[in-house]
């Protein structure tokens, strides 16, 4: 059995708690390795290890520190079949999927390439007699951050890029379910020059991340995960005076209008609904066709595309349209929610509950399911069930519609289809939501815009990457300056404006 390791200093470092968690092969159950589940005193370790490597790489001229980054694309483009390979054997998902996984991280490390130019601070020249202003963007020290099972790659790089180019040092705290890949970014993270200690993984669970909550020294925590444990990273780390970010669990609709491209709306929802096994923070899992005809229309399309999607193993080829979910208790809790679903009276209109992949028995594989006139009172609408299970809410207006997304506790994406004009612009500019489609399922903002949701999505003042990474990674710093031979006065005892 493979034995994972943290990453600590530039070295694999074995764990020393003497707590392990399973990992699995979701597509066979199997567990392939198993990873240590770091104490307070490793955390405390790596931050010692981090706090000592991190002013030296401060130090260290924005240009070079972005070349590391230059250097790092190369690595991730060298190695990527390998690490699209390692992503899918512990998360599941197909590997053209796991490289896109790969590919949006590193969109987001080119991105940070223009570090100098998003470091460079404001320089007022004369703001007085003799007298010059300026500002800096300054590394904030140690930060950390704390990621999903769902995109191993994506997150930790739309994390730790950012963080490190500014001048920080990192420790990543990656899901127990699929570590292994944050372990290989660290490794090439290195290859590409970065310094021992700059990035550090320590693998864990809650005793890891509470470590990381309650560490003097670590100035900033990110989390990406469900919504219970963004609320609660997002209090404590903040009552510890961090700065914090968190990014939590939604329930993303797509409204169709009755003038929408029937077969492209299809279309999108199965990609959106169904891709990854419904395991994106960014799936559509509600489909609100206005209208009981156009629902019609929809149900119509819908059907035979998903009685067509082919559910397998990531090494069963390239007409592979999704994988199994993560763990057997994620399979659990989407099949209990479909039980709860009948029960409360939603209509089961395509059935995946008999699913069986032969050869592959005790692989987490759940098939396809389809929901129609889902009701806001029931537990699939509410709730955040991150499966392959599309709900559909027949609305009877416009009005409805919006009002449906827009009552929803979660905020993080929404889209709607339509060929007019006037009500895709009304839905962009009335939505309570952070991402918003307009015939466009999943509207990730690429690398240079920013990333997040609103409502019970996100916690925080700031979005991941684009712009709002420079801000949350650095703090500002404004001198004011006069020299010597400008200083005419004696003591000044009041404000004044400048003359
Ligand atoms: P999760 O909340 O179970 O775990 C996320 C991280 O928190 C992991 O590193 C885990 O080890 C840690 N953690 C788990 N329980 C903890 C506890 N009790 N105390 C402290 N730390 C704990 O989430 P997940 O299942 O890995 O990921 C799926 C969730 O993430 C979904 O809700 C999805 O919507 C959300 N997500 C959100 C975004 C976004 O940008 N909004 C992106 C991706 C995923």
């Amino acid at each position: 059995m493979q034995e994972l390791t943290h990453y600590i200093n530039g070295a694999h470092v074995k764990g020393t708690s003497g707590r392990f968690t399973d990992v699995y092969n979701p597509a066979t159950g199997e567990v392939q390795a198993k990873v240590p589940l770091a104490s307070a005193d490793e955390l405390a370790h790596a931050v010692e290890c981090a706090a000592k490597a991190q002013p030296a790489w401060a130090a260290v001229n924005p240009q070079r520190r972005a070349r590391v980054m230059m250097k790092f694309v190369s690595l991730l483009n060298r190695d990527m079949d390998k690490l699209a390979e390692a992503l899918s054997r512990e998360h599941g998902k197909t590997l053209p999927d796991a490289a896109g996984d790969v590919q949006r991280g590193l969109e987001v490390v080119e991105y940070c390439i223009g570090a100098p130019q998003m470091l460079k601070g404001e320089f007022t020249d004369s703001a007085g007699p003799g007298i010059d202003m300026y500002s800096m963007k300054q590394a904030l020290g140690v930060t950390a951050g704390i990621t999903p099972f769902n995109f191993p790659a994506m997150i930790p790089m739309w994390m730790f890029a950012p963080a490190i180019v500014c001048g920080n040092a990192f420790i990543l705290k990656p899901s127990e379910r699929d570590p292994s890949v944050p372990l290989m970014l660290a490794e090439l993270m290195e290859e590409a020059g970065l310094p021992k200690g700059i990035l550090q993984v320590v693998n864990g669970d809650k005793e890891a991340v509470d470590a990381i909550l309650d560490h003097e020294v670590i100035q900033s925590v990110g989390f990406v995960g469900s919504t219970p444990i963004a609320e609660y990273i997002y209090g404590r780390g903040c009552a510890n005076g961090k700065r914090v970010q968190c990014f939590g669990g939604a329930k993303n609709h797509m409204i169709i209008m009755p003038d929408a491209d029937m077969d492209q709306a299809a279309d999108a929802l199965i990609g959106a609904g169904y891709g990854a096994a419904g395991e994106r923070c960014m799936a559509i899992s509600v489909a609100v066709p206005v209208g009981e005809q156009t629902a019609d229309r929809l149900i119509e399309k819908l059907v035979p595309r998903i009685e067509k999607l082919k559910v397998g193993p990531y090494t069963g080829g390239n007409d592979v349209d999704y994988g199994p979910v993560v763990t057997a208790a994620a399979k659990q809790n989407i099949l209990g929610l479909i039980e709860t679903g009948i029960a409360q009276g939603a209509e089961l209109v395509v059935d995946g509950r008999d699913f069986a992949l032969q050869g592959y028995e005790d692989g987490f594989f759940v098939g396809p399911h389809l929901f129609d006139r889902v009701t806001p009172d029931m537990d699939i609408y509410k709730k955040e069930i991150f499966g392959p299970v599309l709900s559909c809410v027949r609305a009877q207006s416009y009005e409805e519609a919006i009002g449906l997304a827009m009552d929803h506790e979660y905020g993080n994406g929404t889209a709607i289809f339509t060929r007019d004009g006037d009500a895709a612009r009304d839905f962009a500019n009335r939505i309570n939501i952070g991402m918003v489609g307009i015939n466009v399922p999943i509207p990730v903002p690429l690398a240079y815009h920013t990333f997040g949701g609103w409502k019970k999505s996100a916690f925080g003042d700031l979005n991941q990457h684009g712009p709002d990474a420079f801000k949350f990674y650095t703090r500002t710093k404004t001198v004011t300056s006069r020299w010597p031979s400008g200083i005419k006065e004696g003591g000044e005892f009041n404000f004044k404006p400048m003359e």
